[in-house]
């Protein structure tokens, strides 16, 4: 048994076989074997070889992979897998460094392919992708990988990678992949966004992982502690199936204050809205009893196809989106596209400092074309509910004067092809910089509302990255400076009497829906399964307990004394969570 601790970005218990992911981009670390050891290590070798020929034999005597160019690709395969010079090369590697099959296996195949990948010679140098894939199915073999595409999942099982775009996430189905844990990441990242609103429980951040998951074991994700056991005992499987229970019933529990107002006890409304990637997320919202949506990231829909959405493409996500809420709110958010959340995408021009550089309304700001085609067809779907539009990362007024006036452009547009559209869509942002945070008393002046993005404004504010698991102790909401930035916003769009919303992670996270009360939000937008967790709390406190406790941290000087004060406060409303 094994126990890794990581950060924990979406809560729940999965236990399942494992599935790992990836392989390519893992390192096998180097293990040591004893020299008796050496016979044992070659036999698995020499397992590992034939079960992949035999696997190889199947699938290449199959009537469909004949008649394909496929075959070609799997003879190249087996050729490898046959050749005696090639396998003894990695048996001699073992016998004389002593080390595992696997280490052996990576290392050797790693080698041939960069020689090929090195080759003036197009033929030769592509066969280095034949080499990562015979190293996959070795590995898979060896590590007690599963080969089945994640796409062809017929089993439950947890998903176990190195790291793992948005998308890959987004495309899990949920009837089989129970969880899932990354070696890299941080809670912000936006694989875990996106697997917090899907509801999969996940770790992140646990270092490497790959060469300590034995065969057909299990593997347990803690997404409430944190915490991955690898081939856990019977008695900590024994405690965790009764913790998983527990963890469904209180779900279920959660569940029935669906119709509850999110009122406190001395009868404040708080607006609970929804966070949403897709369109089908609308439902989830509406199931866990959200009040509209009060953040969709757009950026979503060029994730797919490698093309620019067209106008359409948008407008039929919107008009969907839009249709399900039925009249309740939908914020917009015009695309945030850059950095983390596009990385093999062709959007963008190689940058050293992506964070800091060409992203969100910047990008959008230069891509004249690209920001039209989303803000016609935003326009064009205010018609059908209660749309607001909402632009990312403004800096200064200037920026935000900039979006304006395009938004304008293309009304002027639509009204000459007599297109309808609502003139009065409120216009908001998100403050998300120190720079916006420090001058909103100047921005509330020209929006019509605001919405904390506690994700970036912490990172901009600490200089931490979000996504980086070896800064992520100092990534948190409670620095006192993040404190009294949001606080400043919260007081300035008070005194403008815009609305004011938080969409941030931090409106997700149980221990801090109490000083957000505090600090006079009333409005929160967040992963819809979080909804309820977060009504429950909302219907537990009083405003004055909140406002006490938001005084009271605003006298503390460092985030870890904050934290623990808020952990304590919080676990008193709800132990089951904690
Ligand atoms: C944020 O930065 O807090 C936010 C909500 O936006 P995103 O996470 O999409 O950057
Ligand atoms: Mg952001």
């Amino acid at each position: 048994m094994e126990i890794r601790k990581g950060i924990a970005v979406s809560p729940g218990i999965a236990i399942a076989k494992p599935m790992l992911i990836d392989s390519k981009d893992y390192r096998i670390p180097r293990r040591s074997i004893l020299p008796s050891q050496r016979s044992d290590e070659i036999l698995r070798l020499r397992k590992a070889f034939s079960t992949a020929i035999s696997e190889l034999e199947g699938i290449g005597s199959a009537e469909e992979i004949k008649e394909s160019k496929i075959q070609d690709i799997f003879a190249v395969h087996m050729r490898f897998l046959r050749d005696r010079s090639f396998r003894k090369r990695i048996k001699d590697f073992i016998s004389k460094e002593l080390v595992t099959a696997e280490y052996a296996v990576s290392t050797i195949l790693r080698e041939i392919a960069s020689h090929f990948a090195g080759i003036d010679d197009p033929y030769i140098s592509e066969r280095a992708a034949d080499i990562y894939d015979i190293e996959k199915r070795l590995l898979v073999r060896l590590l007690g990988k599963r080969q089945e595409e994640v796409d062809y999942l017929r089993e439950e099982v947890v998903i176990l990678s190195s790291d793992l775009t948005p998308t890959q996430t987004a495309g899990f189905n949920k009837t089989f992949v129970r969880g899932f844990a990354t070696e890299r990441g941080g809670r912000t990242s936006h694989t875990a966004i996106v697997a917090r609103s899907m509801g999969i429980p996940a770790v992140v951040a646990l270092g490497d992982m790959s060469s300590e998951v034995p065969p057909e074991c299990v593997v347990i994700i803690d997404g409430n502690r944190g915490v991955v056991v690898i081939d856990p005992d019977e008695e900590t499987l024994k405690q965790y199936d009764r913790y998983a229970q527990q963890m469904s019933q209180f779900v279920s529990e959660l569940d029935e204050l669906r119709e509850l107002p999110a009122e406190t006890r001395d009868g404040v409304r708080i607006q609970l809205m929804g966070n949403i990637e897709f369109p089908d997320e609308a439902q989830i919202v509406l199931d866990k009893g959200g009040a509209g949506i009060g953040l969709y990231r757009t950026e979503f829909l060029y994730l797919y196809g490698g093309q620019e959405p067209a106008e359409e493409d948008h407008y039929s996500a919107y008009a969907e989106t839009i249709r399900a809420m039925d009249g309740r709110p939908v914020v917009i958010r015009t695309m945030d596209l850059g950095a983390d959340k596009l990385p093999h995408s062709g959007w963008h021009v190689t940058e050293a400092n992506p964070v800091l550089g060409l992203r969100s309304i910047r990008y959008c700001l230069q891509a004249l074309p690209l920001f039209k085609t989303q803000l016609r067809a935003i326009l064009r779907a205010s018609v059908l509910g209660d749309v607001r539009v909402m632009f990312p990362l403004i800096t200064n007024l200037q920026e935000l004067r900039q979006a304006k006036m395009i938004l304008r452009d293309v009304m002027e547009d639509l009204d000459e092809s007599a297109v309808p559209y609502n003139a009065e869509m409120p216009v908001g942002i998100m403050i998300e910089t120190p720079s916006s945070a420090l001058t909103a008393n100047l921005l509330a002046n020209e929006s019509a509302f605001f919405s904390i993005g506690t994700n970036d404004l912490i990172q901009y504010t600490l200089a931490v990255d979000r996504a980086n698991e070896h800064v992520s102790t100092l990534f948190s909401a409670a620095d006192p400076a993040v404190l009294r930035l949001m606080r400043g916003v919260i007081q300035d769009a008070h005194k403008a009497k815009i609305d004011l919303s938080v969409c941030g992670e931090a409106a997700s996270d149980p221990e801090f829906i109490m000083p957000l009360l505090g600090m006079g939000v009333r409005t929160m937008s967040l992963a819809p399964p979080m909804i309820p967790e977060v009504k429950k709390i909302i219907r537990s406190v009083t405003i004055e307990e909140c406002n006490r406790l938001s005084r009271k941290i605003a006298t503390m000087d460092s985030h870890r004394q904050i934290q623990n004060f808020l952990r304590d406060a919080a676990t008193r409303i709800l132990p089951e969570t904690f």
